[in-house]
């Protein structure tokens, strides 16, 4: 380097240098300038000792911002009115809205009316006492969806532990409340089961105990074979009961396999499987089934479990003044899947029992032999398999049952 000579000079080289470690650059050292100014020596030492103090203790800008926008949670910088002064990326992808649009708004408008003072109130305190607040809140996005959310409000300090601002740390709550609900409902599930199914498995028990002691003290022959009947019946009900509860245990716990099914083979197989039950040969059967949905590749087990029940139903529900009661299969093509629609002439179902036939043990007349949980293994089958099920039904008319299976893509 040309030796540096006048004083002005020194003085611009040494400024020069300062302005750089000013803009964050800690990556170099000041030059001797004149090695027999011992003054001049000394401030060159002094320089290049605090650079390397700063270089040690500043944590730099892109660090800082690298973590703000690393962070998955909302977090916004607000001044002590709440004006919205920063954001990260997370707030701009989740809530939609730009970093121009947020920038000096309140973040009322990001708020859910009833939740602002709560907001407000947090970020008073983080302000007035320094305090961190918690406050669970809804978020409000730009296209006005609203997101449930866990949100911290703490006091952003300088150096002086002066108050800068206030940092809110909003976290995205929706699916662990959805999780939490589903995990409520399941729980709710499970207590009316266990209630339920000890009842229905309860009942033919005790009605067998009574039949026992009245048969223990029968000499009668005519009486005995009808104590005898009525405990058959009992062990039928139990029966019935258990073999459903077998079903629903293996359709939730069964790994679902998919293979090509050819429904006009399920179906028939079907029919021939009950063509012994009660009724069977007083209901006239039609299969329709479309061209185009004459395979679909999907769970053997859960398809057949769905049809069963709804044919079975097809023919216990039947209407005894009807003229020719029938049951009308019809398999149509629809959007990446087929429709099943099982139609019949048979009972009905009131309207205002139309939402529960689903439940689990739900029975809709008094003369069902059944275990009510026919429609709820169905319903949970058409879940499994992704599909919808819908019903339309009239007293006395008739019901159809209106069911969509997606085709599933894996084929073993
Ligand atoms: P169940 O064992 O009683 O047949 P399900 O769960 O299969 O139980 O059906 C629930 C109730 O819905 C039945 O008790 C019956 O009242 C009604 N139901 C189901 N299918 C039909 C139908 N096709 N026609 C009229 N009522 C029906």
């Amino acid at each position: 380097m040309n030796a540096i000579k006048s004083s002005q000079q020194q003085l611009q080289y040494i400024q020069d240098f300062l302005i750089k470690i000013a803009d964050g650059d800690y990556n170099s050292t000041l030059p001797v300038i004149d090695e027999k100014d011992e003054q001049l020596l000394a401030i060159q030492v002094g320089i290049n000792m605090l650079v390397e103090e700063l270089k040690e203790s500043t944590i730099s800008r892109v660090f800082l911002d690298s973590i703000y926008n690393g962070i998955n949670d909302v977090l916004i910088v607000l001044n002590a009115t709440g004006e919205i002064q920063n954001t990260n990326n997370v707030t701009h992808q989740l809530l939609s809205y730009s970093e121009d649009e947020l920038k000096n708004k309140n973040i009322d408008i990001l708020i859910q009316l009833n939740d602002r003072d709560a907001v407000k109130n947090a970020i008073r305190d983080a302000f007035e006492q320094q305090k961190t607040q918690e406050v669970a809140i809804n978020i409000i996005t730009k296209e006005e969806n609203t997101i449930s959310s866990a949100c911290t409000i703490s006091p952003l300090l300088d150096a002086k532990k002066n108050i800068t601002g206030a940092l809110m740390v909003a976290k995205n709550m929706s699916t662990l409340i959805t999780a939490k609900n589903q995990l409520r409902d399941k729980n709710e599930e499970l207590n009316l089961f266990v209630y339920k199914a000890s009842h229905d498995l309860k009942s033919p028990i005790s009605s067998m105990m009574s039949v026992m002691t009245l048969l223990n003290n029968c000499n009668n022959l005519e009486e005995i074979q009808l104590y005898t009947k009525m405990i058959n019946e009992c062990i039928n009900k139990l029966n019935v009961v258990i073999s459903d509860l077998l079903v629903l245990g293996q359709i939730n716990h069964k790994a679902l396999e998919y293979e090509k099914i050819n429904l006009e083979e399920i179906i028939q197989g079907i029919i021939e499987s009950i063509e012994f039950i009660k009724d069977f040969n007083d209901v006239k059967i039609e299969i329709e089934i479309n061209p185009e949905a004459k395979y679909i590749n999907t769970e053997k087990g859960l398809l057949r479990t769905i049809l069963l029940n709804l044919i079975d139903n097809g023919i216990k529900y039947k209407n005894k003044s009807a003229e020719l009661s029938f049951l009308k299969i019809r398999i149509l093509p629809e959007k990446k899947g087929i429709s099943i629609q099982v139609e019949d002439n048979g009972i009905g179902i009131p309207e205002n029992q139309q939402d529960k036939i689903f439940k689990m043990f739900y029975r809709a007349t008094s003369t069902s032999k059944g275990s009510g949980l026919g429609l709820y293994i169905v319903r949970t089958s058409v879940i499994k398999l992704g599909g919808t099920i819908s019903l339309s039904s009239a007293l006395n008319v008739g019901t159809t049952f209106k069911i969509y299976i997606p085709e599933m893509k894996e084929v073993n």
